[in-house]
């Protein structure tokens, strides 16, 4: 391809449209034009593509500006999300790097104030940098919006919900009515790597980018790192392909054959995992313990994420009221692994206040009302009832369940 032209050239079809529902759609992988017929697409594991003559340029030439295998999985990725065109890249943090670069110097974001570890320290990166700034707001109140937008400095909204490890959510569509109709020129962005375009499709809400770390549910077995990026409009897939041809984080062949062979168990996977968490976050409200799920009842924004989505996840977190027994409960599990991350077939257990949100600083943390005892669960596809027998006992030698009178206060406390 010459570096003239905006974007890639598809190898087969264009972006077919969804005419099935998403199970069906999402193992069913378009490989109409393969000259043998191959039922699984094929890896082209080529840097370089040949010419046919001096001036006879084939489809691709490099595979940093275009890869079949990658045009493959991106119109895969943009059938199943709902977008006029996908993009893969080499992580999640790689995709949002990719969107923030869309924002120029003395131009401002907006997004949450509980957001992913990397999303914080990038969002820093860039205000220590290069000067741009990054307003933090409650998202979870739809107003609180409205005295940051600036028609003149707003280029992105970054969002994501439900939050993690907090589980809050945010009004995908009332949210993105209020920035179009103050600020017609900024993108609102969604991180939606928690719930996977199978449970919630941000471009069908009114957003205009929606971005995964496939590394998570899209690939679902921790075996590679991707990005992968969505929108809704021709001419900002056309700005971020720009950007991911100039910079070179284009996903290589390999890890786009496995992020298509992953991604076609999303919805089976999901399901599994999804009705395990249902049990899971039962479990523990049963025994007194503050639950942050949004497929629980007690979750005070139950129904805004049954409105916006078909379902709660996979993803939950509890609280102790004490490090030492969170500690013990995460080191007494047996087969849930003490792992950062979430999305894959086996069930993670993690403090976040020690793992993955420690780069954020202890002050913020506190600032943002992140609980230091907070235990997230990621649940898998293993026996629901091993996981709950596991758990049991974890929670049994930790001491959680002897601190009677705490819980007693505790489960006071949930039912005033
Ligand atoms: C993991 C994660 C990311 C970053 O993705 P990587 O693939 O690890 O770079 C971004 N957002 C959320 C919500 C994540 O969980």
């Amino acid at each position: 391809m010459s570096a003239q032209v905006a974007s890639p050239a598809s190898p087969a079809s264009p972006v077919s449209t969804r005419r099935y529902r998403f199970a069906t759609e999402v193992v069913t992988v378009d490989n109409k034009d393969d000259p043998y017929n191959a039922a699984s697409v094929p890896i082209y594991q080529s840097a370089t593509f040949k010419q046919k003559g001096a001036n006879a340029e084939g489809e691709y030439d490099y595979s940093r500006s275009g890869n079949p295998t990658r045009t493959h999985l991106e119109n895969h990725l943009a059938k199943i999300m709902g977008a006029k065109r996908a993009l893969a890249v080499t992580s999640g943090m790689s995709a949002l790097d990719v969107i923030t670069r869309l924002v120029k110097n003395g131009e401002e974001i907006i997004a949450g104030d509980d957001l992913y570890g990397g999303t914080n320290r990038l969002l820093s990166f860039l205000q220590k940098s290069q000067g741009i700034k990054t307003h933090h707001i409650d998202t979870t109140n739809s107003d609180a919006i409205l005295p940051y937008l600036d028609p003149h400095k707003t280029r992105l909204v970054l969002l994501e919900t439900p939050t993690n490890p907090l589980i809050k959510i945010a009004d995908i569509p009332t949210i993105a009515a209020h920035v179009h109709a103050k600020c017609p020129n900024a993108l609102v962005v969604v991180d939606n790597t928690m719930m996977s375009p199978y449970l919630q499709r941000p471009l069908e809400l009114g957003a205009d980018i929606s971005y995964h770390s496939g590394t998570k549910y899209l690939s679902g077995h921790h075996d590679l790192m991707a990005g992968v990026i969505g929108a809704k409009e021709d001419s900002v897939a056309d700005q971020l392909y720009y950007v991911i041809n100039a910079t070179g984080c284009g996903l290589g062949p390999f890890d786009c054959w496995l992020l298509l062979r992953g991604v076609k168990t999303l919805a089976v996977r999901m399901d599994k995992q999804q009705a395990t968490a249902r049990r899971v976050a039962q479990f523990l409200e049963d025994r007194g313990l503050k639950v942050h799920y949004p497929g629980s009842r007690k979750h005070p924004q139950y129904e805004l994420h049954k409105r916006i989505s078909s379902g709660p996840g996979a993803v939950l977190s509890f609280e102790t009221g004490d490090i030492g027994i969170s500690e013990r409960i995460v080191e007494g599990t047996k087969l849930w692994g003490i792992s950062v991350s979430f999305g894959c077939v086996n069930s993670l257990i993690s403090m976040p206040c020690k793992m993955s949100h420690a780069s954020i600083p202890a002050h913020v943390r506190a600032e943002r009302s992140l609980p230091e005892d907070l235990i997230r669960l990621c649940v898998g596809i293993e026996d629901a009832d091993d996981l709950l027998e596991d758990l049991d006992t974890a929670l049994i030698n930790s001491g959680c369940l002897l601190i009677g009178d705490k819980l007693e206060k505790l489960s006071l406390e949930q039912q005033s």
